[in-house]
């Protein structure tokens, strides 16, 4: 059987990347960058004042000494004349430094009399100056494609002009679940009905990876039926099924997508929760069938769909960072599969702790609710209290 890695590296190497758009600079927020960034502009564009004070020739200063304030320059102003010898000029924060200038004494640091400002100390050349292109030189390039673009990088863009910023287009995923037993959010599961999850799980996963997702419903476990549905999202670029992908009478997701057009490439992963799952092409884009338990729907996609939609969407990283913790419960793995057991992690005085969430089933959803990381556990294994865990961290540290 496949490893996990295996299957990731299979998954990578056929997925395309999506191709560019151009939007508002607000709406790249939580974009990714498609194309280089080199800017044409020197931030700050002149040599201007970091205090509000008195701008000077740092040769003229020394303790006690009177300068004669000639001039005055606020921020949105130009100054009308240069500072000379034994001179000062009244500067705001953000106001051009007046030529012949080269420091800035901050208005604290004088005794003003009239027209005349004492000194107490001599300024240093340069003191509370910012300097022309400290920021940002002309002609530097400031920023990678690939990157995910924050609050931080909108702020650069607009200063450097750029009202639209060209990003990767959103990978549009299709979701499909299947089965005779599933009520979808609306209607009351009848007899022998169970509510449809995994519709929304995975939904809110794309989401959460800069994907579009959209809702292709339930299909029956009839073969024309789930063909039916994988023909249906034409439009998407990527499909992601869920159950139907074992080996019952009924687990028909396989050969309805084969049927469809696709070429599979792999079945089924060491790896537990989420053992069967497919991954293939359909008119070369990509399609999953993940297992039908909300569980390993979930932490499937998380290992092999999330990375794939990250890669599709022009991020460099695909991967989430991996925590060490210690376990502060055991944590058995039994079986001969590799396991991603629910862990809350904790700060404790001797750093990262883990604890399981509960009952670690598959179909138990509330594992994965309450769950801040996946712990990577090797087969046939009790790791004991007190021993390190490797943590996939699956959200921000409590
Ligand atoms: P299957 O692989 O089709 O045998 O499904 C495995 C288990 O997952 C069964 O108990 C199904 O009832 C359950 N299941 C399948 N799809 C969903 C879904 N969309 N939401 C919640 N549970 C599901
Ligand atoms: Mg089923």
């Amino acid at each position: 059987m496949l490893t996990v890695e295996q299957a990731l590296e299979t998954i990578l190497s056929r997925v395309p990347r999506m191709g560019t758009e151009r939007v508002d600079v607000l709406g790249a927020l939580g974009r990714v960058l498609a194309e280089p960034v080199v800017s044409r502009r020197e931030i700050p564009p002149w040599p201007n004042s970091s205090m509000d004070g008195y701008a000077v020739r740092a040769e003229d200063t020394r303790r006690g000494v009177a300068l004669a304030v000639v001039g005055r320059v606020e921020a949105g102003g130009l100054p009308a004349r240069g500072v000379g010898r034994g001179e000062a000029i009244r500067i705001f924060t953000g106001a051009p430094l007046p030529p012949g200038a080269d420091a800035v004494v901050p208005q604290e640091e004088v005794e003003a009399s009239g027209d005349h400002i004492a000194l107490r100390a001599p300024a240093e050349r340069a003191a509370y100056v910012r300097q022309r292109g400290e920021d940002v030189r002309a002609g530097a390039r400031v920023l990678e494609p690939g990157t995910l673009l924050t609050a931080a990088e909108i702020g650069l863009l607009a200063t450097l002009g750029h009202g639209q910023v060209p990003v990767h287009r959103r990978p549009r995923v299709a979701i499909l679940s299947t089965g005779n037993e599933l009520a979808d959010l609306g209607t009351e599961p009848g007899p022998g009905q169970i509510p449809n999850t995994n519709t929304y799980t995975l939904m809110a996963q794309v989401l959460e990876a800069g994907g579009d997702p959209i809702n292709l419903g339930v299909a029956r476990d009839r073969l024309d039926a789930i063909e039916d549905r994988v023909r249906a999202a034409r439009d998407a670029d990527v499909l992601v099924s869920s159950a139907g992908v074992s080996v019952g009478e009924l687990d028909l997701v396989r050969e309805a997508l084969t049927r469809a057009g696709a070429e599979l490439h792999l079945w089924q992963v060491s790896m537990r929760p989420g053992k069967p799952i497919t991954f293939g092409s359909l008119a070369s884009r990509p399609v999953w069938g993940l297992p039908g338990n909300p569980v390993s729907a979930m932490v499937t996609f998380e290992l092999f769909v999330r990375p794939a939609l990250l890669k599709m969407g022009g991020r460099r990283r695909h991967t989430r960072p991996r925590v060490r913790a210690r376990a502060l419960e055991a944590v058995p793995n039994p079986g001969s599969r590799r396991g991603y057991l629910r862990v809350q992690l904790e700060a404790t005085v001797d750093g990262l702790g883990a604890r399981l969430t509960g009952e670690q089933g598959s179909a138990i959803l509330r594992s994965m609710v309450a769950a801040d990381g996946l712990a990577v556990v090797p087969p046939d294994t009790v790791v004991p209290i007190g021993a390190e865990l490797e943590i996939i961290q699956l959200r921000d540290l409590p």
